[in-house]
């Protein structure tokens, strides 16, 4: 099956008990049993829920996995993750990583005994220098946020494979219409499906797709065992979403390309993070692992000054200021003190992230009503 029809076909069936063609969301906590042990397959909603089942199915078929998860949020899912390690492993992930989960490693797992590097990962050989005979797993963000930097899946993947390190790969920026970092060799893909998957920002939920049976079992009881289960009227409202996943994506691409070339070339601005222009120094690993760019970047303003770009945040109207991205609707952010206001500074500095840069996630409104919105903002 071709993408476009798997988000519209994949693990989706008519309701066996009335035809519904639209998956029924399944609100019940628990299901009745004929005698004990008796059952249809269901026993108790946090364990499993038909409307969850169809979801999972239908994410792990995008990601071209065997088994998919889904989780009450992204962090909830990468709090998954972190439970297959135990106390003395070590965990390398990318300098320039969401913060939130930057913060679940260095605040929640650290103190359980693991232990965590970053690393720029645009660099094989700083991925090298902090492996050694504890290194249990390699996280790679990418496109990374909020720099947008590309990390070449296949390469750290490979590298990972000759030490027995597994990889997991969050795929939210890109989602699978762009990229599938399974077929590049990663064990595991995390999503926040808050964002692209959703795409309507009215639902919070992450997933875990594998194609390792033995961790899918782990995986699973970790899901019934810590409970973090999303809701079924959520798993309804997602698979909705992902419904439309390749023509938003197309859509936020198209004008994710033009508003990029539109602020590459304006006076005011210094550098725009966009893995879509030639300037941006991983384009060509861009071009041979995403199947489009997307619409997320970043830029900062030649006036580098944290006033400024709150000037700019405060004047735009159609990039609404908030936390989140990969909606329809445009937004616009300020990384160092709201997505990534839990890294430390002088640590953000180190990694290339100004107070000054901007986050944009362009949605899929005209592009020149968001063009004519930049204009007026920037000035
Ligand atoms: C938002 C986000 C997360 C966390 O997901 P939640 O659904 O907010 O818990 C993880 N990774 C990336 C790249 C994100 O953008």
């Amino acid at each position: 099956m071709k993408f476009a029809t798997k988000t519209i076909h994949a693990g989706i069936h008519p309701d066996p008990l009335t035809g519904a063609v639209m998956t029924p969301i399944y609100q019940t906590s628990t299901y009745a049993q004929e005698s004990p042990g008796k059952h249809k397959g269901y026993e108790y909603a946090r364990t499993q829920n038909p409307t969850r089942d169809v979801l999972q199915a239908n994410l792990a078929a995008l990601e071209n996995g065997k088994f998919g998860y889904c989780f009450a949020s992204g962090l909830a899912a990468t709090d998954v993750m972190m439970k297959l390690l135990k106390p003395h492993d070590e965990v390398i992930s990318t300098n320039d990583l969401y913060g939130g989960t930057y913060r679940i490693f260095r605040r929640v797992f650290e103190k359980y005994g693991i232990k965590f590097h970053f690393v720029d990962m645009t660099d094989l050989k700083q991925i090298e220098a902090a492996m050694n005979a504890n290194t249990r797993l390699i996280w790679i963000e990418t496109p990374t946020n909020p720099l947008v930097r590309i990390v070449d899946i296949q390469a750290v993947t490979a590298l990972a494979k000759t030490k027995n390190v597994l990889t997991v790969v969050d795929n939210t920026f890109a989602t699978p219409y762009c990229q599938t970092p399974l077929d590049l060799g990663a064990d595991f893909v995390v999503h926040s499906a808050t964002k692209y998957l959703n795409g309507h920002s009215d639902v919070i939920m992450g997933a875990i797709i594998t194609n390792h049976e033995e961790y899918a079992q782990e995986i699973k009881f970790l899901q019934n065992a810590c409970g973090a289960v999303p809701s079924p009227h959520d798993c309804f409202l997602v698979l909705r979403g992902v419904k439309t996943l390749h023509l938003r994506m197309a859509a936020h691409d198209q004008n994710g390309r033009k508003v990029a070339e539109y602020l590459s070339k304006h006076p005011k601005i210094d550098t725009v993070y966009y893995p879509g222009l030639v300037s941006h120094p991983q384009h060509e690993i861009a071009k041979k692992q995403m199947r489009i760019f997307g619409g997320m970047m970043s830029f900062t303003l030649k006036t580098d000054s944290l006033e400024t770009s709150f000037r700019v945040m405060e004047k735009l109207q159609l990039f609404t200021l908030a936390e989140s991205l990969g909606g329809v609707e445009s937004l616009c952010g300020h990384p160092a003190s709201m997505t990534h206001g839990s890294i430390p500074r002088e640590e953000r500095l180190k990694s290339g992230l100004k107070d000054s840069l901007i986050r944009l996630s362009v949605g899929v409104e005209d592009v020149e009503d968001l063009i004519a919105d930049l204009e007026q903002a920037i000035g």
